[in-house]
């Protein structure tokens, strides 16, 4: 694919059961109003990064997905939300952890990376220093949606009858990252998410971990979604950036490698996007959906939800 490239996931752990016709139709529009807003970026010039930060700013804004508005509750019914970008050109990168004010997790990332000299930070010294930018914050029921609420009254219900699904994606779904080539075959990457329902006190998933949930480098970008868990101790995106860079792995087999057969072998499930610096992109998972989607030159955004949609310009056959 020539650049410039976007590519963009809304989570893996989409189950048919789990959302209405309804929910699909909204999700698979703001996918494409994500690719859209990226997109205008990459055309109008500007670096990958922008393009990251504004396909993902539209994501967080967008109840349907488990970032920003629409996030997961911990198990004290609070949003807790995590992110991170990384700019493949420079190797520069920024992370926020456990933050329940700012209304955009990617954009105080993103200051993190520009305007400090540190990579992460986490709660309330991240809010302080969101503050000092001028980021916008938000009282922390702007995050709150009933569905995600009910969620969490279903897994506490389910934790306390001592049938917990802990080993299943019904705990998670709707992180959202994108990937982006820019005009200059620049790579960028970024994630953000509320992690996964019910989550323990000062629980971290991979997210805003870099080489965990977001890697880039000058060949190869990844933001990862599942359980984090299982990716964090795979150092996953690195690993698949790793094998394309030290093992000469094209980009598809290193992706599969890591989410189709590393992850589900020790024992997680999710899925995951990668970018190339020659334009190929792949977007493996190993759950029954993953809401996905990228966007080319030609400005026409594609989207897909399930494993068997089809998706036009993946690497990877429909299973
Ligand atoms: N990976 C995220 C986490 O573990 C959850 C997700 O991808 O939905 O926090």
């Amino acid at each position: 694919m020539d650049a410039p490239v976007l590519v963009i996931h809304g989570g893996a752990g989409v189950e048919r059961a789990g959302i209405t016709p309804k929910e699909e139709a909204d999700a698979r529009a703001s996918l494409e109003a994500a690719l859209r807003a990226g997109h205008a970026q990459l055309k109008a010039g500007k670096p990958a990064m922008d393009a990251v930060a504004a396909a993902i700013t539209v994501l967080e804004d967008a109840p349907q997905f488990n970032a920003g508005r629409g996030a997961v509750f911990t198990h004290d019914g609070k949003n807790e939300l995590d992110a991170s970008l990384m700019d493949g050109a420079t190797g520069k990168a920024g992370a926020v952890a456990g933050v329940r004010r700012v209304k955009n997790p990617i954009l105080l990332a993103r200051a993190v990376m520009e305007k400090s000299r540190h990579v992460m930070m986490v709660g309330d010294g991240a809010e302080a220093f969101a503050r000092e930018q001028r980021i916008t914050l938000v009282d922390p029921s702007y995050f709150r949606t009933e569905k995600r609420w009910q969620q969490l009254q279903k897994a506490l219900k389910e934790e306390a009858s001592g049938q917990a699904r802990l080993d299943r994606a019904l705990n998670y779904f709707g992180t959202v990252g994108a990937l982006a080539l820019d005009a200059q075959g620049h790579l960028a990457a970024g994630t953000s998410t509320g992690g996964m329902t019910n989550k323990r006190y000062g629980r971290v998933g991979d997210a805003p971990i870099i080489g965990a949930g977001t890697y880039a480098d000058a060949r190869c970008a990844v933001s990862g979604t599942g359980w984090g868990e299982f990716y964090i101790r795979a150092a996953a995106a690195h690993e698949i950036c790793a094998r394309v860079k030290h093992a000469g792995q094209s980009i598809t087999r290193a992706a599969r490698g890591v989410i189709n057969d590393d992850i589900p072998k020790a024992g997680g499930d999710g899925g995951a996007i990668a970018l190339a610096s020659d334009g190929t992109f792949v977007l493996p998972f190993n759950t029954e959906g993953m809401y996905r989607g990228w966007i080319g030159a030609d400005g026409v955004p594609h989207v897909a939800v399930y494993a068997t949609d089809a998706l036009k310009g993946d690497a990877l056959p429909a299973r």
